[in-house]
């Protein structure tokens, strides 16, 4: 088998807080080709964002990664001194967040805050990096970048503040893109100008591509592959055409019910995430047996008893797992 680009191996990781210890993250396992765009999907809560935080060992306490392997490149990233990371953070692994505010800085303008990109990993003088700055702001269709160059993040539009986010993560050239709901925070129009960028950008670069979402209208349109995830753990991984025409997984299939058929279109022009019925099982107190099997519709006594093993479908390579006891039912 070939080396993968990125593959997550039975990654643990916790918050322990007054109510108990929080497996956000259990024994989740998934690997990335290049040039692939690998979508997760799973309801609020379901670790989404800790998985995207613990393979750029962002995770802060009260959180720790306890278990598992992240193999980029050789490296098992949970091993690498964090001087090493530094150097794989921002430029060969770079990430988007949900809220580009948090992550930009208010008190730097736009071109300082992507110059440092280019002064930190490439060691370019100021001057060149802020030539490469406002080629960048160009590149995500900033109009006027070279006097958008010297404003501040609160001047921006928050459709503007995504596409600098994006010019900061793309500056180096990165290996991995992870995008965590780069588009919830804005509106329809805008939302599909960004993913359209991600992917001409990612042509250009030839990224793999993570993008996290609620949305399965936005991974229909960017992923190959999808990672289905609750309660901290995967429960389905598939190509994007098993899991939209064929989900071996109830949860898949709850999801899928959940949004208005592919093709059609809400009134607001998106596929929304709504609600399947019973609710998520609160981490401190998970059911003994599936995590699912509360609101599964097909439940048996077994499933409520023992937790359900990660079952490979087409054989081992072929990427595709399901935790269903009743799979091949699906
Ligand atoms: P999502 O799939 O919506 O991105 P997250 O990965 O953010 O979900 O969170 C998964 C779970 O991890 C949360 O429901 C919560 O129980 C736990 N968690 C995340 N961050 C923290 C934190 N800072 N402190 C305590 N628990 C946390
Ligand atoms: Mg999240």
């Amino acid at each position: 088998m070939g080396e993968h680009l990125l593959e997550i191996d039975r990654l643990q990781t916790v918050f322990a807080t007054v109510d108990g210890i929080a497996t956000a993250v259990d024994a989740v396992s998934f690997s990335m080709e290049k040039g692939e765009t690998l979508g997760i999907v799973g309801e609020s809560g379901s670790g989404k964002s800790v998985t995207a935080l613990s393979v750029m060992r962002l995770i802060r306490p009260p959180g720790k990664i306890t278990g598992g392997v992240i193999r980029f490149d050789g490296n098992d990233l949970r091993r690498l001194p964090e001087k090493e990371m530094q150097d794989v953070r921002g430029n060969r692994i770079s990430m988007i967040f949900q809220e580009p505010m948090t992550s930009l800085n208010p008190l730097y303008t736009i071109g300082d805050q992507i110059a440092e990109m280019f002064i930190r990993h490439q060691g370019m003088n100021q001057k060149e990096s802020r030539l490469r700055s406002v080629d960048m702001l160009d590149r995500v269709r900033i109009p006027s970048p070279s006097k958008r160059v010297g404003e501040y993040p609160h001047q921006l539009s928050g459709g503007m503040r995504q596409r600098v986010m994006i010019a900061m993560a793309l500056a180096c050239d990165p290996e991995i893109l992870i995008a965590d709901e780069p588009t919830t925070a804005l509106d329809v129009t805008i939302q599909a100008q960004v993913l359209d960028l991600m992917l001409r950008l990612k042509e250009r670069v030839k990224a793999g591509i993570l993008i996290i979402t609620h949305d399965l209208g936005v991974v229909a349109e960017m992923a190959q592959r999808v990672v289905v995830m609750y309660a901290g753990q995967v429960v389905e991984v598939g190509d994007v055409f098993s899991i939209f025409e064929a989900p071996k997984h109830p949860y898949t299939r709850a999801l899928l019910r959940s949004v208005p058929r592919l093709g059609e279109r809400t009134r607001t022009g998106r596929h929304r995430l709504r609600e399947i019925k019973g609710m998520v099982p609160s981490l401190y107190n998970l059911p003994k047996g599936c995590c699912f099997a509360p609101r599964c519709p097909d439940v048996m006594a077994i499933c409520e008893q023992d937790p359900v093993p990660l079952v490979q479908l087409g054989g081992a390579g072929s990427g595709c797992t399901v935790r269903c006891r009743l799979w091949h039912k699906g």
